[in-house]
Order: structure tokens, then C-alpha cells, then sequence
């Protein structure tokens, strides 16, 4: 038996097909964050499971895991790191490459920003691929970080990507067709 607001937040997110290309059926969140009562519910659900599990850090993958990071951060006591696109941090970074449909892309993260030994829950709106959370777990892995658990508001499951992500637990709200 599924939480009861669930169905309010899964009800609150827009489906525009083909954007931004032929044959992607996109999810948006952002009629989520204008129903104030699914995105507090959103961000109620992802804090009542992790707060007093010891997570110290709350890492938010560019763009839309801003969004859903911080107040997570805020309310379970935690500091909360952008996970960025190249080029945008401003001081000494670590990078990790992953592979897209075509070509690659990289995902940065400040030096010293996570401490090895640390409890990490990364946070994304989606998961499609598992590529981009997949880079974020080895990222944190390589200083030495414990990621406890990926979170999403949104699984695509018939892509799989919970099978890119090695070891690490998936929790999403809501699975799309
Ligand atoms: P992936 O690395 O394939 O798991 O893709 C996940 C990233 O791409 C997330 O940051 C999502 O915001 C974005 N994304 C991929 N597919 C979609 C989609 N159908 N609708 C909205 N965002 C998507």
C-alpha cells in the first residue's frame, strides 16, 4: 500500500511529449512546485525516511536536484553540494565522465566539499539511464564517501537504470509508464 500523497504528487507532474526532441515524453516538475501542498508532500516523504540515518551530506545533481536537495538538507540537519555541469564551479573540482546517447558528459564537485567517511544521499527529480546518478555515486566514491541511497521523484523503469547503479539502493515516488 502506496503513502496517500503519493498519488496527489504524481498527479502534479506535467508529461509534455517530444521535448526536447522527437520521441522523449518529458516529465516536468515544475507544475509540482506550483501545487504547494505535492511539493511539500515531496520533500515531507524524502525526510521522513532519512532523517536519523546519520546522512551528513545531501548531493543535488545540476539542475533539478537543486531544487529538491535543499530544503531535504535543511530539514535532516545535512549540507547540502551541488553536483555540476564542467566549467561552473569556481574552485579546484574532481570530474567524472559518463556516457549519453551521444558522446559523453562530465559532472563536477568542489574538492574538500565531502569528507571520505561520510553518509551521502544524492538527489535527482528523474532517472532514466542511470547514467548521471551512476557519475555521481562513483564521484563521491572516489573521496572516499558512503552513498547510503539515491532518491528521485520520478523512475522511467522500462530503461532500467536502477542496473547502473551498482550497489547503491534506488527510492523513487513515482514510476512512469
Ligand atoms: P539519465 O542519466 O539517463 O538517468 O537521465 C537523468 C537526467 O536527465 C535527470 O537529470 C533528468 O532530469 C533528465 N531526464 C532524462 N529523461 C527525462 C525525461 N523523460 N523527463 C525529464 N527529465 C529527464
Amino acid at each position: 500500500a502506496s503513502d496517500p500523497r503519493i498519488a496527489g504528487i504524481a498527479k502534479s507532474i506535467r508529461v509534455i511529449p517530444d521535448f526536447p526532441k522527437p520521441g522523449i515524453l518529458f516529465q516536468d516538475i515544475t507544475t509540482l512546485l506550483l501545487h504547494t501542498k505535492a511539493f511539500r508532500d515531496t520533500i515531507d516523504l524524502f525526510v521522513e525516511r532519512y532523517q536519523g540515518k546519520g546522512i551528513s551530506v545531501v548531493a543535488g545533481v545540476e539542475a533539478r536536484g537543486f531544487i529538491f536537495g535543499p530544503p531535504i538538507a535543511l530539514a535532516i540537519g545535512a549540507k547540502f553540494v551541488p553536483m555540476r555541469k564542467p566549467n561552473k564551479l569556481p574552485g579546484p573540482v574532481i570530474a567524472e565522465e559518463y556516457s549519453l546517447e551521444y558522446g559523453t558528459d562530465k559532472m563536477e564537485m568542489h574538492e574538500g566539499a565531502v569528507e571520505a567517511g561520510e553518509k551521502v544521499l544524492v538527489i535527482d527529480d528523474l532517472i532514466a539511464t542511470g547514467g548521471t546518478l551512476g557519475a555521481a555515486i562513483r564521484l563521491l566514491g572516489r573521496v572516499g564517501a558512503h552513498v547510503v541511497e539515491c532518491a528521485c521523484v520520478i523512475e522511467l523503469p522500462e530503461l532500467k537504470g536502477r542496473d547502473r547503479l551498482g550497489d547503491t539502493p534506488l527510492f523513487v515516488l513515482v514510476s512512469s509508464a
